[in-house]
């Protein structure tokens, strides 16, 4: 008897197996299913079809209907899937949650090609210009690419910021548009889609598709759909979830800013890095991978110092424009001197009041949204923690509350200490703060915010990026959206109002990232015409890092970290996988935390760290403990996930730890 097994978008492992009933046509693999669950019904797709014995026990119910004339999955897509769910540990059916447009999983849907009901795709009716010619580095630069990749499936491309990379993206797109192939090209933030799909459609027009979580779904669904039907060489422009898109005719993956932590999914599963996938993807019907960036991450740069990656670097930035210079501001001193204007030092000030008098463009970077981190009684020193959280409460003043960033709370700011009746002060500062001093300092300059309190609706990075691009706004101060990827020619001046939070995290990666996010956002300065000046503000001016930054020093920011991470068996020596266990009741947290860690140190050895209570350990309501198991590089990896997955199950049987959840990250960030 034919047999399907089904996966279904949910979190379980293993699939459900169904029958066809008699008449009714023959189906592939991945092809969409309705079928009964329980005693509802739920969209699924068929994995796998094999014959098997009817179990006269088990009673195998039957599929009520085919949704789609052809498969909605490649057999290239099902193993992809496979090898994430395997490689993540996590079950199928997350995968398929990620993975697919909502509407995939809504039984009224059919990919049937009918055109009513159909969205339309935005499209461009503009005229299209052709490439711009090449400079002898770019054009160098170029040609080292496609040798690399003569006998290298992933080239690493290290340019320095405004090195016209992007550039040089556009010429290997278009050579693989010109071949009938297809292109995949990912950004980490969908801010950055704004100005790089107005650069490429005025090359490559309708040919342009762009793919992330702001666009309607049914938009999602119709490119899914154009994908999985027709054969068009196409550009898809999009963020991580791009990767589950199928591909007929995939030449080559672009990964811009690849060192970005956004391209791993943090929750929920599947905790994949878009980045392992796309290697994956590739592999898989022999296209290429570029991952370019100013900053590879330690773990990409090491790949290519293996030999595992190509190599390629862009020193210079186009047309021969000096990288910014970096200016180290002593805050301590500023304050002992008092020359400080709010968060502003004075030297910063005078700078900002040159450059708005030049007619100039200054971007501000702080790390942080709302007003303020948190509030404090003098008299007492409480803090309003949230109810749900073991965090403080951020300030809003433009919607007068405090709120909290991990789960939503909200309450009115106390004017006196709900304790003692003490005064309250407000303390440290957020982008929204920065706001009203900025407008206070500088009342003639005109001044926008980007963070993710004012852009929660579809056109709001548009509308902030646009009117800054055409000079309507002078300064602009945002979170770490403005840092990434942005091209503004008038922008002169970049300031870091506190560098010191960016220092100060206890995670082996906060180096590497600090230096990453400055080198970053410092090369939003300067862009065309004179060098640009970048402004960092710090109490911890002699910190080693900041010559780095000053010098630009890439090599020596990844010498020092490769050599730590040797020492203290991190990654890329060591793969790590964390485990989340998490419950509202905290004794049984404890409890499984316990059994776990006994169990893994028996099966692991010194691999097992101790249990680790995180600094926030409670969101939701939850309790958080974390284990990580750190497995040499060159071990059996599958093994040591097959041992983890059975103490794992283990423990979750047991009735002391009922409830906890356990979860686990592979190649945390
Ligand atoms: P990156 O991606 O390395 O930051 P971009 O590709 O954005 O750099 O290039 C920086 C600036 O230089 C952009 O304004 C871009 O249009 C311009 N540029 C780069 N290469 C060329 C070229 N070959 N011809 C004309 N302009 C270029
Ligand atoms: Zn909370």
């Amino acid at each position: 008897m034919q047999l399907y097994d089904v996966i279904l978008p949910l979190a379980i492992r293993g699939t459900y197996t169904y029958s066809l009933l008699d008449g009714m046509p023959q189906i592939d693999e991945g092809t969409r299913v309705l079928v009964p669950l329980g005693n509802k019904q739920a969209v699924g797709i068929v994995l796998r079809v094999h014959v098997g014995d009817l179990d006269t026990r088990v009673r195998v119910r039957t599929i009520i209907e085919v949704l789609d004339p052809l498969p909605i999955l490649s057999n290239e897509q099902i193993a992809l899937w496979q090898w994430i769910a395997e490689y993540y540990l996590c079950p199928l059916g997350d995968v398929m949650a990620a993975a697919l447009p909502a509407k995939a999983l809504d039984h009224h849907y059919t990919m049937a090609d009918s055109t009513k009901r159909r969205v339309h795709l935005p499209s461009f009716a503009g005229e299209t210009r052709s490439l711009q010619t090449l400079s002898p580095a770019q054009q160098t630069a170029l040609n080292q690419i496609q040798a690399a990749w003569e006998n290298h499936e992933t080239v690493l491309l290290e340019g320095v910021t405004s090195s016209g990379k992007t550039e040089v993206y556009m010429h290997l797109i278009q050579e693989q548009l010109q071949a009938g192939h297809q292109v995949l090209y990912l950004v980490p933030e969908i801010a950055l889609t704004t100005q790089l799909t107005t650069r490429l459609q005025r090359v490559f027009g309708n040919q342009l598709r762009v793919y992330h979580s702001r666009i309607s779904d049914a938009q999602r669904m119709e490119i899914y759909r154009q994908q999985r039907l027709d054969q068009q060489p196409r550009l898809i422009v999009g963020a991580r979830s791009a990767v589950f898109l199928p591909f007929t005719h995939l030449g080559l993956v672009i990964m811009d800013e690849e060192h970005e932590p956004s391209y791993k999914q943090q929750e929920p599963a599947p905790r994949y890095h878009a980045r392992s996938v796309v290697t994956v993807m590739a592999h898989q019907v022999g296209a290429k991978v570029l991952l370019g960036t100013a900053t590879p991450s330690v773990e990409s740069r090491y790949n290519a110092e293996q030999g595992k990656y190509g190599y390629v670097t862009l020193k210079e930035r186009y047309q021969g424009l000096q990288l910014p210079h970096i200016h180290i501001i002593d805050l301590q001193q500023q304050y002992h001197r008092r020359e400080m204007y709010g968060h502003f030092s004075d030297p910063l000030v005078a700078r900002i009041r040159e450059e708005l008098a030049h007619g100039k463009q200054i971007i501000l970077f702080q790390n942080r949204r709302g007003y303020a981190p948190f509030i404090q009684c003098v008299q007492c020193g409480e803090v309003p923690k949230c109810p749900n959280c073991d965090v403080s409460l951020t300030v809003h003043m433009h919607t007068r509350l405090l709120s909290c960033h991990y789960c939503g709370h909200t309450q009115t700011i106390p004017t006196i200490c709900p304790h003692c009746s003490g005064e309250v002060r407000i303390h440290g500062f957020g982008t929204e703060r920065l706001e009203e001093e900025v407008k206070n300092l500088f009342p003639e300059a005109r001044v926008a915010r980007m963070d993710l309190d004012t852009t929660r609706k579809k056109n709001d990075y548009e509308d902030i990026i646009s009117a800054f691009s055409r000079h309507e706004v002078d300064i602009l101060i945002g979170t770490q959206m403005v840092t990434k990827g942005l091209h503004f020619d008038d922008v002169s001046l970049v300031a870091v109002l506190s560098a010191d939070h960016l220092l100060s995290q206890p995670d082996f990666r906060s180096y590497e990232r600090a230096y990453q996010l400055l080198e970053q956002v410092s090369g939003r300065a300067g862009r065309t015409g004179q060098q640009g000046e970048v402004m960092i503000q710090t109490f911890d001016p002699s910190n080693p890092l900041f010559e780095r930054v000053q010098q630009h020093d890439t090599a020596g920011m990844y010498q020092s970290q490769i050599a730590e991470r040797e020492v203290y068996h991190f990654p890329p020596f060591h793969r790590q996988i964390t485990i989340i266990l998490r419950h509202t009741n905290e004794q049984r947290l404890l409890y499984a935390a316990d059994a776990l860690h006994s169990r893994l140190r028996v099966a692991f050895g010194s691999r097992v760290t101790d249990v680790i209570t995180p600094s926030v350990a409670r969101v939701q309501k939850q309790h958080i403990r974390l284990i990580n198991l750190r497995v040499e590089a060159k071990a059996n990896i599958m093994k040591a996930k097959q041992l983890l997955m059975e103490q794992v199950a283990v423990v979750e049987q047991q009735a002391e730890s009922k409830g906890t959840q356990i979860v686990l990250d592979v190649d945390p960030l």
